[in-house]
C-alpha cells in the first residue's frame, strides 16, 4: 500500500480519530487507513485516493481483508465497503458517490484527505 503517512494522518483526523469499521475486537482509536474498495496487491494507485480511504484500527484493517460476505454486506450498508466496478476509475467514482457512515450514524461524502461533506447538506446529490 502506498498511502503516505501524511495522508493517513489527515484521513484519520478527517474521520474523527476513531476506527469507522468497528468490527468485533475493534481497538477504537485509528492508527491507519482502510481502502473502502480493496486496492489489491500490485493494484492501481487510483484507489489510494482519499475518497476511498477511511480511518481504521490495525485490527479491523486486517480483519476486513479476511471478512466473509455477511460482514462485508454490513460494511457495504454503512458505505465502508465498496464493490469493485469494471475499472479502477469507475470504482473510485463509486467511492466518491457513496457516503461513509461515522460511528454516530451520520453519513459523509469523502471529498479529500482533509474534507468531507455531510450527506444531508447536499440533499442526496453528489458534491462533485
Ligand atoms: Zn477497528
Amino acid at each position: 500500500m502506498t498511502v503516505s503517512v501524511g495522508t493517513k494522518r489527515q484521513v484519520i483526523a478527517r474521520d474523527g480519530g476513531f476506527c469507522l469499521l468497528a468490527l468485533p475486537g475493534c481497538l477504537g482509536e485509528a492508527q491507519t487507513t482502510d481502502h473502502r474498495a480493496n486496492r489489491g496487491s500490485g493494484g492501481s494507485p487510483v484507489l489510494d485516493h482519499p475518497a476511498n480511504l477511511i480511518a481504521a484500527c490495525t485490527l479491523c484493517n486486517g480483519a476486513k481483508a479476511d471478512a466473509r460476505s455477511l460482514v462485508l454486506l454490513d460494511l457495504e450498508e454503512r458505505g465502508l465497503w465498496i464493490r469493485k466496478a469494471a475499472t479502477n476509475e469507475e470504482t473510485l467514482q463509486r467511492a466518491k458517490e457513496t457516503p461513509a457512515e461515522g460511528l454516530d450514524g451520520q453519513r459523509w461524502f469523502l471529498v479529500s484527505a482533509t474534507s468531507r461533506v455531510h450527506a444531508s447538506k447536499v440533499g442526496g446529490a453528489v458534491p462533485f
